[in-house]
């Protein structure tokens, strides 16, 4: 049966260090989730994946691993890391290159004493979820990089561990070897139903895989959601520009409307520096009229406005530069003063646009005037500090 984890105010302070690493952190991961800790380097996501594991111990805070078996919840707080039966893959593979990869895999079983004709079909198992059944008897310095990180997830999951924990896995790979094995790890960690928890940088391995997200700065979670609520309601600045590229425009609200029925969204009228805007967006927590908002507009999201005739959200200025890349065309455009009336003073700043699936008169020459538009729904607010 598949563990919960519910770490409760975790804090840990290095000696020495002006704040805390990790900072009262709060967190449940459901069980049989691929949950993952996101944040830019030195934000505490590797304290707080060792503090699971017990390779560092807390200064406070509670660390508990509850089963739907067992009436109370563990506290492993304070555990050794042997007695909490989690499996760890670290971004170096650590495999023992004078050992076969069969008999990297079975080491931890023979520690733990486990029968001979079992431990053989378990290695056995494990490779074939991995799918390195047929180099079971090959060197580790005989495999490439992404078949040794195979091994080592296959080393960690024979244990049966009731939580598999993940330190940058993929990042001593190349990139297209990255991106394949994505789904590959998702899927292993699936089929398996091990609740895990996935340490990494890089937001497009989070987006693409989790099931959760906590994204974590300077030692605090900042939000958390699933992938698709993270990208599309960033609660931040921070978030917003955290989980991929995006354009800011500052904005100042002029005018809400409450939402009309089950399925109404509140409306909310901005004035920007290149002119009036509306979003359907939520409003960022105590944000009313007459306060100011950054609006986030991802580049996906703006559009050329060209023959469609729509005059909301519609944004003026002219082509700094056109990027052809075949899927995808990206331009960079400078935006111009909006009209008079519902415009704010303010910077006006270039603003990248992602067309996808380019015609032929895509690229356009520098300065050719732009004019684009943006859904009310995709007018992102956070706030603006
Ligand atoms: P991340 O994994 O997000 O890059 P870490 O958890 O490794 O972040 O580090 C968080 C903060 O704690 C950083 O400021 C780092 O310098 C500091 N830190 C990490 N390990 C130690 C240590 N053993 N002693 C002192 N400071 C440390």
């Amino acid at each position: 049966m598949s563990t919960a984890i519910v770490i409760d105010q975790i804090v840990k302070s290095y000696p020495g260090a002006p704040t805390p690493a990790v900072d009262r952190v709060s967190l449940t991961i459901n069980p049989g989730d691929l949950f993952f800790l996101l944040g830019p380097s030195g934000c505490g996501k590797t304290t707080l994946l060792r503090m699971i594991a017990g390779f560092i111990d807390p200064t406070s805070g509670r660390i508990l691993f509850a089963t739907p078996q067992s009436p109370q919840p563990r506290d492993i707080t304070h555990l050794p890391p042997n007695l909490r039966n989690t499996g760890m893959v670290f971004q170096s593979y650590a495999l023992w290159p004078h050992m076969t990869v069969a008999k990297n895999v079975a080491f931890g079983l023979e520690i733990r004493k486990v029968p001979k004709d079992e431990i053989s079909r378990r290695v056995a198992e494990a490779l074939d979820m991995v799918q390195m059944g047929h180099l079971a008897q090959r060197k580790p310095n005989a495999l490439s990089g992404g078949q040794q990180q195979r091994v080592a997830l296959a080393r960690a999951l024979v244990v049966k561990p009731d939580v598999l924990l993940l330190d940058e896995p993929l990042s001593n790979l190349d990139a297209k070897l990255r991106v394949e094995l994505r789904s590959e790890i998702r899927r292993i960690c699936k089929t398996a139903g091990i609740t895990t928890v996935y340490v990494t940088h890089d937001q497009k391995e989070a987006l693409s895989m989790a099931d959760g997200v906590a994204i974590l700065q300077a030692g605090r979670i900042v939000q958390q959601g699933s992938p698709a609520e993270l990208y599309r309601f960033p609660g931040s600045r921070f978030v917003a520009e955290f989980l991929g590229e995006t354009n800011f425009l500052s904005a100042k609200i002029t005018n809400t409307t409450p939402g009309v029925g089950p399925e109404g969204r509140p409306s909310t009228e901005l004035a920007t520096p290149a002119g009036p805007m509306r979003s359907t967006h939520p409003l960022p927590p105590g944000a009313q009229v007459g306060s100011d908002v950054l609006l986030s507009l991802r580049p996906e999201a703006l559009r050329s406005a060209e023959g469609l005739g729509q005059a909301e959200n519609l944004l003026r200025g002219s082509v700094v530069e056109t990027t052809y890349l075949g899927e995808l065309a990206q331009q960079i455009v400078q935006l111009a003063p909006g009209q008079t009336g519902a415009s704010a003073g303010g910077s006006l700043p270039r603003v990248k646009v992602a067309m996808l699936n380019p015609g032929p008169g895509a690229v356009v020459a520098p300065n050719t005037p732009a004019a684009l538009i943006i859904n009310p729904a995709d007018v992102v607010m956070v706030p603006a500090s």
